[in-house]
């Protein structure tokens, strides 16, 4: 069984779709047109959260990581996902952050390690406890087939996880097998979200933070949402594009609080990724803190 090792290695299996062709070339034409008419430094110098996640750091992504994080770095303060967290709930928002999370548990993260310690950054790695320390192969190109829509990738084992907790990395849960959830039945929504934090609890000591698989509106309810508390988690994040801003310094229920966070593709241009942040401070509204559900 091989493993996709590289994002070039990933291009070649999966292709550049006409649609990805097309997504790229429209960004460009918008990122371009933004930074000529629109003052990027001072969109984001604004006083926000604002949540960056990947999925992939392959070894030919690490210098486009690298670049980007110092890009950041000029107008913003890293901060932990818990530091996030609690500075959107307690409205403690007084200058530029970001936090920085990781989905789904790839053993290529772990490239990333050194250059998050170069800015000293603390990171959240969002973790399917079924698929950690798998080693039946099969089982694993499955999952990254039926689950990421991915070529097969290697993941993380529980020792991995453990380096990155030494290292002051935090750990969340992303469901037990990396479901849809508002597609399945209230009694496995309990089991995918209250067993992924028993799970958590049990090899790492400690979890606070809940990342829903695929990420957007659709793909979550305001039942699963109940359970996530239920269960323990003391925050819920999404994938849908936007950032945070206070609520007047006035805290707010953490439990009606659905974090919002920009992907990152590190392979992008890096303008792509700078437009959409900016694009986000422009348009930052508190009701962005709130839950939409059906
Ligand atoms: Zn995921």
């Amino acid at each position: 069984m091989l493993f996709i090792n590289s994002y070039r290695e990933y291009k070649i299996v999966t292709g550049e779709t006409y649609r990805a062709k097309l997504r790229h070339f429209t960004l460009d034409v918008l990122s371009s047109v933004s930074s000529t008419f629109e003052n990027w430094d001072t969109l984001q110098k604004r006083p926000r959260v604002q949540f960056l996640y990947i999925h992939h750091i392959f070894k030919d992504e690490e210098n486009s990581f690298d670049e980007l994080l110092s890009k950041l770095s000029l107008h913003h303060t890293f901060i932990s996902h818990s530091e996030a967290v609690n500075r959107v709930i307690n409205g403690h928002i007084d200058k530029p952050y970001i936090s920085i999370s990781s989905d789904d548990g790839l053993k290529n993260n772990l490239n990333a390690i050194k250059i998050l310690n170069r800015y000293n950054i603390k990171a959240c790695f969002f973790i399917c406890p079924s698929i950690i320390s798998e080693a039946d192969n099969n089982k694993v190109a499955a999952f990254c087939r039926k689950k990421l829509h991915f070529p097969p990738v290697e993941f993380m084992n529980w020792s991995d996880i453990e380096g990155l907790l030494k290292d002051g990395h935090e750990i969340g849960g992303h469901t037990m097998t990396h479901v849809n959830l508002a597609a399945i039945g209230e009694a496995e929504q309990w089991y995918e979200i209250s067993e992924c934090f028993e799970q958590i609890k049990r090899y790492c000591g400690h979890v606070a933070h809940f990342a829903f698989p695929y990420g957007r509106f659709v793909n979550f309810s305001n039942r699963a949402r109940e359970k996530v508390f239920q269960a323990g988690f003391a925050s819920c994040t999404s994938a849908e594009r936007g950032c945070h801003i206070s609520v007047e310094e006035e805290k707010i229920d953490y439990k009606k609080i659905l974090f919002r966070r920009d992907n990152m593709i590190l392979s992008w241009p890096l303008e792509h990724i700078i437009f959409f942040l900016t694009q986000n401070a422009k348009k930052a509204n508190i009701s962005n803190n709130y839950f939409r559900y059906k």
